[in-house]
C-alpha cells in the first residue's frame, strides 16, 4: 500500500509500505479520510514542535476515518463493512495513570503520528490500516465519512470544555479562530454557554467561526481595542478557551476576564512565553492545561453521528493523497484553509 511518509521539513513523500498483518483481535480498516491537523503541518514545516523532532522517517496523520474490510477471529463488536472513526490514542492501560481513568497520561501512550516516542508511532495517512477493534468506533450515520474524521480534533476541544468545567450561562472567550478554536465555540456552545465571542488576526477564521456559532467575532490584528468594552467591571468573560499558543494573545486576554475566571490553554507555544503572574494572582485566575482526550472520542462521534455538532462548514477542501504537498500547502495558508482532508483510494 502506498503512505505519506515525512523524513525531514518539507521532505514528504509518497512510498509503499507493508501492511500489517492481522492478529485475532484487529480489524483492518480502508482508509476513506484524512484530515490534516496543525501538528500535521508543524513536522511537515519545521519537522516538529517543542523539543519533539522526527528522528526517522514517519507516517504522518491521526484524524482518520474509513471502511472496515477484514476482521480478526476474535473480533466480535466491529463486522466487514462498517464504517468507522479511528481513535489515535492508544494508552497502555496498566500504567498508573490509566488506572486512575487519567488515560490521556498513560506513562506509555502511543498516539498516531507522533514523534513524542522514539522508534515513532506510525500514523494513518495510508490506505489500510490495521488496528485493535477497542481504537475502531462505529460510525453509523448517514452522513459522509469525512465527518467521522473531525471525531479527534473535536475530542480535543470537547476535553478542553471539560477542562473548563461547567459551561451553563457562561460568557466564553476563545482566542484563535483556526480549526480548532472554531470546534471549541461548537463544543462551548453545545455545553450551554450563553456568550461567546471569538478573535482571530485573520477575517477569513472569524467568519467561520460566526458561522459555527460565535456571536461575535472581533479581529484584533491590528491591535485589541475591539475588545475594550469587555473590560468593564473587572472584565466580561468566565471563560477563556485560548487556542492561539501566542504570548500577546494570552496576555491581551487577560483584562477581559472576570475575577476567578478560568482560563484553559489549548494551544501549544512555539516557545515558552511571559504571563504577568501578578494579574492571575490579584484576579484569582485559574489556569489550565488541556491535553488530548480520551472518553471524549467516543462523545465526539456521538455528537457528530447525531447531528448535534455539524462540523462540514469547517472542511475546505479534500484531494487526493497523491496531491499530499499541495494539501499541506493549502491546509498552511489559513486564509485560504480550515480543514484539508485527504482521501486515500
Ligand atoms: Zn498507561
Amino acid at each position: 500500500m502506498r503512505a505519506i511518509v515525512i523524513h525531514a521539513p518539507k521532505d514528504l513523500r509518497i512510498e509503499t509500505v507493508a501492511v500489517p498483518s492481522l492478529g485475532p483481535r484487529d480489524v483492518k480498516v480502508r482508509v476513506e479520510a484524512g484530515g490534516i491537523c496543525g501538528s500535521d503541518l508543524h513536522y511537515y514545516q519545521h519537522g516538529g514542535f517543542g523539543t519533539v523532532r522526527i528522528k526517522e522517517p514517519m507516517i504522518l496523520g491521526h484524524e482518520i476515518a474509513g471502511t472496515v474490510v477484514e476482521t480478526g477471529g476474535e473480533v466480535r463488536r466491529i463486522k466487514s463493512g462498517d464504517r468507522i472513526a479511528v481513535n489515535p490514542s492508544q494508552p497502555c492501560g496498566i500504567c498508573r495513570y490509566c488506572q486512575q481513568g487519567l488515560q490521556n497520561h498513560c506513562l506509555d501512550m502511543r498516539f498516531y503520528g507522533s514523534a513524542m516516542r522514539f522508534p515513532h508511532v506510525q500514523g494513518g495517512f495510508r490506505q489500510m490500516l490495521v488496528i485493535d477493534e477497542a481504537h475502531a468506533e462505529p460510525f453509523t450515520a448517514d452522513l459522509p465519512i469525512s465527518a467521522a474524521a473531525f471525531a479527534e480534533p473535536l475530542a480535543v476541544c470537547l476535553h478542553a470544555a471539560r477542562r473548563a468545567g461547567p459551561l451553563l450561562g457562561k460568557r466564553v472567550l476563545v482566542t484563535g479562530s483556526g480549526p480548532i478554536g472554531c470546534l471549541a465555540i461548537m463544543a462551548a456552545r453545545r455545553a450551554g454557554a450563553v456568550e461567546i465571542v471569538a478573535t482571530d488576526i485573520a477575517e477569513a477564521p472569524l467568519a467561520m467561526a460566526l458561522r459555527v456559532g460565535a456571536d461575535r467575532g472581533v479581529n484584533v490584528a491590528g491591535g485589541s481595542d475591539g475588545l475594550d468594552d469587555y473590560k468593564q467591571d473587572r472584565g466580561t468573560f468566565d471563560v477563556l478557551l485560548e487556542a492561539t499558543g501566542n504570548e500577546q494573545a494570552f496576555n491581551a486576554a487577560l483584562p477581559l476576564l472576570k475575577p476567578r475566571a478560568r482560563i484553559v490553554q489549548i494551544g501549544i507555544a512555539s516557545t515558552d512565553f511571559r504571563i504577568p503572574i501578578n494579574v492571575l494572582v490579584a484576579k484569582e485566575l485559574e489556569l489550565r492545561g488541556t491535553f488530548r482526550f480520551h472518553e471524549e472520542f467516543g462523545l465526539a462521534v456521538d455528537l457528530i453521528a447525531r447531528g448535534l455538532i455539524d462540523v462540514s462548514p469547517l472542511l475546505t477542501a479534500t484531494l487526493s493523497f497523491e496531491s499530499a504537498r499541495d494539501a499541506f500547502e493549502l491546509a498552511a495558508d489559513r486564509s485560504r484553509a480550515m480543514k484539508v482532508q485527504l482521501t486515500f483510494a
